[in-house]
């Protein structure tokens, strides 16, 4: 056996063969880390029994990244659809047509899925990662009701999609709506795949997602230093220092979980106080390996071969720059709505893109004559819950309180057509 297949075997059940500046490899990585699916990791500039294992199954070329599975076969630059057909994952739902198709798997959409189901209303939820949405990637709720002390949310996610499987909803990960549609009685949904599927009524839980920077050097550096997710990417910066840039709850609670992981983090607040609750807020000023750096804003990242090495900071009262060199970067600066795909679908988005619904929406100006019930959105028949909703409270109870919600009054909306 070689070197590098010990290694495949001992570690973990898939490895992933890449280099740090490669982007095919961060593609598939960020693929393996949505479906929650382990890997190990192998950096072949830093490996050479790696790199010597990637050249003998490639008959001599080193071509990456290179997936190595449990049974010994392998993938070679695998596209998404080909790693999730490879890994068994459903991509193409049993029928054409629902009576009501939830976009979006997390807990919203899930919640929404079994009450209707258990309503005994024919139901798809068309997820693009994997089930569970931000609570999946969240190392603890403590605040979810009915879990005295907590519970992960990777279990809790868990829990949901049984549930809703349970019940019989017919579940569909790893394909993105790429477009809805409405004509007559009838409502489409398109697939990235290029399947349309239809129904009488449909829920948007498509949740929201982090904001960026924007600022230059941000996209090349995106999971090769730069990343905005501290449960998923804090342990690769172990011992290591890291910043975090933000000054709200996000960024506070992710400082306080970083902290034990790494030797130091340097908060960055472009303000001159931290917006966190008044418990986090002390935990973080308090921490002696917590650093907070107030009236900072990141000027750019800069890096070498693909990997990030510096980040320009700019003191916003005296525009003074300075380089500060990071081993990596967590960026929690709020949220932005997953609603790219409502383009041209004549539901009706706030100035942010979360979608109007109900009260909010008879508000906004310039509203049709349709009067939408509570979650209803623009479009009669589809309806809205959780995080993608304009007014939301972004936390996972109200999000499934909305979701049970949506399903109750589509119950009803169903009956009238
Ligand atoms: C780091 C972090 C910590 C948090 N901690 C807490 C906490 O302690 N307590 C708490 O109550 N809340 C917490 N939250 C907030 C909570 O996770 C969210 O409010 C909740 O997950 C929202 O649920 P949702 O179903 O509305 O949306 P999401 O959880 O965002 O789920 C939406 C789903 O839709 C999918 N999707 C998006 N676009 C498409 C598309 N075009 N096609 C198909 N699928 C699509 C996404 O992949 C995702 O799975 C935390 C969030 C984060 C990011």
């Amino acid at each position: 056996m070689q070197a590098g297949q010990e290694q495949n075997k001992s570690m973990s059940e898939l490895t992933v063969y890449g280099a740090h500046w490669c982007p095919d490899c961060r593609r598939s990585k960020q693929f393996l880390g949505e479906h929650q699916i382990p890997y190990h990791w192998v950096d072949i500039e830093q490996d050479k029994a790696g790199e010597q294992y990637v050249v003998e199954k490639n008959n001599g070329k080193r071509i990456i990244p290179t997936i190595v599975f449990a049974d010994g076969s392998f993938l070679v630059e695998p596209s998404n659809a080909q790693l999730a057909a490879k890994l068994g994952l459903k991509m193409t739902a049993e029928r054409s047509f629902y009576d009501l198709i939830v976009v979006g798997g997390g807990p919203a959409g899930l919640t929404g899925a079994l009450y209707a189901a258990r309503e005994g209303i024919d139901t798809l939820v068309v997820e693009r990662a994997a089930f569970g949405g931000q609570a999946a990637m969240t190392e603890r709720l403590d605040n979810l009701p009915g879990f005295a002390d907590g519970v992960e949310g990777s279990y809790f996610a868990d829990q949901l999609r049984r549930q809703a499987a349970r019940f019989g909803v017919e579940l569909l990960q790893a394909q993105d709506v790429t477009r809805i549609s409405h004509h007559d009685n009838y409502l489409g949904v398109a697939t990235a795949d290029g399947s349309e599927y239809s129904a009488r009524a449909m829920l948007i839980a498509t949740g929201s997602r982090y904001r960026r920077l924007d600022v230059p050097g941000e996209n090349e550096y995106i999971g090769a230093g730069i990343h905005f997710c501290a449960t998923c990417d804090g342990p690769f910066y172990k011992g290591m220092p890291v910043a975090v840039i933000g000054g709200g709850n996000s960024a506070a609670e992710e400082s306080l979980f970083l902290v034990k992981l790494v030797q130091k983090v340097t908060l960055l607040v472009r303000g001159d106080q931290l917006k966190a609750s008044q418990i986090v807020q002390e935990k973080v000023l308090r921490h002696p390996q917590i650093e907070v750096r107030f009236n900072t804003e990141v000027a750019r990242f800069d890096g070498q071969r693909g990997k990030l090495t510096a980040v320009t900071i700019r003191d916003q009262r005296t525009g003074a720059t300075k380089e500060i060199q990071p081993a990596g970067v967590f960026v929690f600066i709020g949220l932005a709505p997953n609603t790219a795909f409502l383009q041209d679908s004549g539901i009706r988005l706030d100035r942010w893109g979360f979608v109007l619904t109900g009260h909010e929406l008879t508000q906004a100006a310039g509203s049709s004559a349709h009067e939408p019930s509570v979650l209803e959105t623009s479009v009669p028949g589809i309806f809205a819950a959780g995080d993608v909703r304009a007014g939301s409270t972004k936390q996972v109870a109200s999000a499934a309180g909305e979701g049970a919600t949506a399903a109750l009054l589509v119950r009803e909306y169903l009956k009238t057509t």
